[in-house]
């Protein structure tokens, strides 16, 4: 799990999808326009891909749920030709972050409702 980085060519296509691939020469899988980086560097992640199951499981979901959440556009993934969905261990960090809430989903209140201190004398 703890692998060192790779460099990965980095793509930017003109669409706006920007991702990366073993190979510096490919179609974009979103438009389909024929790519080819020159640009080589480490992924702004050290994790690894999830499978929609994995995913479930680390949130403790549904895979139907995962899928949903993907389908909504609420959770970052990946949708690989040939390979599936994929999703990566910092996009869900990002997903929790995102609906992150207290309790009562109002603010934390530090201090409780002030208190006479009546038994004190000085
Ligand atoms: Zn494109």
């Amino acid at each position: 799990m703890n692998r060192p980085p790779r460099k990965l060519w980095y793509f930017v296509c003109q669409c706006g999808a920007k991702f990366f691939a073993k190979e510096n020469n490919l179609d974009c899988p979103r438009c389909g326009e024929t790519l080819e980086s020159t640009e080589q560097m480490e992924p702004p992640w050290t994790n690894r891909y999830l499978t929609i199951r994995e995913a479930a499981q680390r949130l403790r979901a549904s895979p139907r749920s995962i899928y949903g959440l993907c389908q909504r556009g609420l959770l970052v993934h990946f949708k690989l030709p040939g390979v599936g969905v994929r999703i990566s261990e910092e996009a869900i960090e990002e997903f929790l972050k995102a609906y992150q809430r207290t309790g009562t989903g109002k603010p934390l209140r530090i201090s409780g409702p002030r208190q006479k201190l009546r038994h004190l004398r000085v």
